[in-house]
């Protein structure tokens, strides 16, 4: 407990600092608006690809791209940058949307680039007129070949000489659908050797004759990410472009193109991605866990992905507190994950809850107390929060509690129960263990045990003391649920730094009990809903999978806090 009041006023102090001094992009937005350069307008978006659901790194982003709109009095759209008809879908779109809304981001405008096509095309023909663009008949391999390393320039296609005229007319035939998938692209005539890889002729259009989820048959040739985003900035006024590193070298191109057109221009700026140990943050590897099924889903609460941690039941504002946490910098850095589970704990241990529920359950049978007889014990519904109230849970001569709160011979250190080794049931009265019975096997299959009437609330009148409460449910009343444990989903802390990720893997990452129980009261527990049980951990219930009546439970975090462990190693 200390530690975390330590943790918080750590927090404190460096929200503090960080006040004080605006980081690099609100530095430039100010200097921005200080110079008239936009006219004090801020303007910003965020640019997704609809080819897969929204993992925790996008919201670093989306944090940033709204964070940076809202503090300047400015706005943030959401833009879907669909130029990849083969690997988006609808499915994605609205689950980006619904990302979002989940996380509490409210976009200003929802647009979408396949918008702009019609525009991006004649903007391309202007360039074919200024002599700017050219249609290329490179294989795709000769077009590696030609176009050279890092440390050797690249040769000239002999396709890049052609003609105005014929450029204006292949490129409308590729238009029109005259030419085969790959046989022909645009590309930029820019500078074959410069020392920027993405200038030398880049790619402005390749031919695909693949239905898109908006345009549908419309067109087959399709826009580069390049030549499709930051005209599609200007277009919609985007003032500050922010986007991740690997962006970088992108940005000359990003001006180039914008400078040769003579439009609006808006300025682009990049920022750190998020990185976070076990945990891979790429749709690319994310979509390949769930085509092998090496997950259940994109929502498999093991997933790094926003429907994922929403299935585990992480709050949405852990997520927001921890990205915010991670901050914007220029240079990559690898958060740890234990951090991101110090911002679920203290969130849920704010707002979950507590019921008890036993995992492991063993039967405990009360022998001095009256069969039959059923006493409602007051509990407390959330110490945290005195306005959650209180509940009443069922006592009665038939118990149930987890197996690991019982040792036949206790270690010196154990004070729970044990034969002849008097324990506290949370709520309810001190119990001493009398006889351990086992089947035939030598297993222990049930517990007896003597309660004392007089320490009814879990005070002795005599003064009395015990070291150990324990969770406790009565038999006759708990409910049967199903527990679902998850660990890690990489066991390695650097996965990315596997060449076949799937060695990375925790093989014990799911670990499924199908013989948990609860309290009565969760009969009815809604989808979603996060309970401490307590001493336990955190659970949810799942959304996918649970019954009317018969929940299921996603364990969304145990209790303990690592946090101590972090800052020594930090
Ligand atoms: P992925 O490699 O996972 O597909 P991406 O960059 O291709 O990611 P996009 O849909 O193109 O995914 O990303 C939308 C925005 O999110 C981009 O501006 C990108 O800079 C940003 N983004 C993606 N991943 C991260 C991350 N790990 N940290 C910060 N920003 C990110
Ligand atoms: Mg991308």
């Amino acid at each position: 407990m200390d530690s975390s009041v330590d943790v918080k006023n750590g927090v404190r102090e460096r929200d503090e600092e960080a006040a004080e001094s605006l980081d690099f992009i609100r530095s430039a937005v100010a200097e921005d608006n200080a110079s008239g350069r936009f006219g004090g307008r801020v303007q910003t978006r965020f640019p997704p690809e609809p080819n897969g659901y929204l993992h925790i790194g996008h919201v670093k982003a989306i944090a940033i791209d709204f964070g940076v709109a809202e503090d300047f009095g400015g706005i943030c759209n959401l833009r879907f940058d669909d130029t990849n008809p083969e690997k988006e879908e609808q499915e994605y779109v609205d689950g980006q949307i619904a990302d979002m809304k989940w996380l509490g981001f409210e976009p200003a405008n929802i647009y979408y680039a396949s918008d702009y096509f019609d525009q991006l095309y004649e903007w391309a023909v202007e360039l074919i007129s200024q002599g700017k663009a050219y249609v290329d008949d490179l294989s795709a391999e000769e077009m590696r070949e030609y176009r050279g390393t890092l440390t050797e320039p690249g040769r000239n296609s002999p396709y890049r000489d052609r003609s105005v005229e014929e450029n204006l007319d292949l490129f409308a035939r590729m238009k029109a659908g005259e030419f085969p998938d790959g046989s022909r692209v645009l590309r930029a005539k820019i500078d074959m050797s410069s020392g920027n890889l993405n200038l030398r002729d880049p790619a402005m259009y390749r031919i695909r004759h693949a239905e898109h989820q908006r345009t549908g048959n419309k067109w087959c040739i399709y826009p580069m990410y390049d030549w499709a985003h930051g005209q599609s900035d200007s277009i919609e006024g985007v003032t500050h472009s922010l986007c991740s590193l690997e962006y970088e070298d992108h940005r000359p191109l990003y001006d180039w193109y914008l400078e040769q057109l003579g439009v609006y221009h808006p300025r682009q700026i990049e920022f750190a991605r998020l990185f976070i140990t076990h945990t891979l943050l790429s749709k690319r590897v994310l979509i390949r866990l769930v085509n092998d099924g090496l997950v259940s889903g994109w929502d498999d609460p093991r997933m790094p992905t926003v429907v994922g941690m929403r299935r585990r039941g992480v709050p949405a504002a852990a997520i927001r507190e921890f990205v915010d946490r991670a901050g914007v910098s220029k240079t990559n850095s690898t958060a740890d994950i234990a951090l991101l589970d110090f911002y679920i704990r203290q969130e849920l241990n704010r707002t979950a809850p507590r019921v008890m529920g036993v995992l492991d359950p063993i039967k405990v049978v009360i022998t001095n107390y009256p069969a039959g007889q059923v006493e409602w014990l007051e509990a407390i519904n959330n110490p945290e929060d005195e306005s959650a109230g209180t509940r009443q849970v069922p006592f009665s001569d038939e118990l149930f509690i987890d197996r690991d709160d019982f040792q036949e011979v206790p270690h010196r250190k154990f004070f729970r129960l044990a034969p002849g080794q008097e324990v506290r049931l949370r709520y309810g009265y001190f119990i001493t263990c009398t006889d351990v019975v086992k089947n035939e096997s030598g297993e222990i299959v049930e517990l007896h045990c003597t309660y004392d009437p007089e320490t009814k609330g879990g005070y002795a009148p005599d003064g009395r003391r015990v070291k150990g409460t324990i969770h406790w449910l009565s038999a006759a009343h708990a409910l049967d649920v199903e527990v679902r444990m998850y660990d890690r989903l990489f066991a390695a802390e650097d996965p990315g730094s596997y060449d076949d990720f799937s060695q990375a893997l925790n093989p014990n990452s799911l670990e499924i009990l199908p013989a948990a129980k609860v309290e009565p009261s969760l009969t009815s527990a809604e989808q979603g809903t996060v309970y401490q049980f307590e001493r336990k951990g955190y659970f949810c219930v799942d959304s996918k999978d649970s019954r009317p009546g018969a929940p299921i439970f996603n364990q969304t975090i145990g209790l303990r806090d690592s946090w101590a462990k972090i800052q020594g190693k930090g």
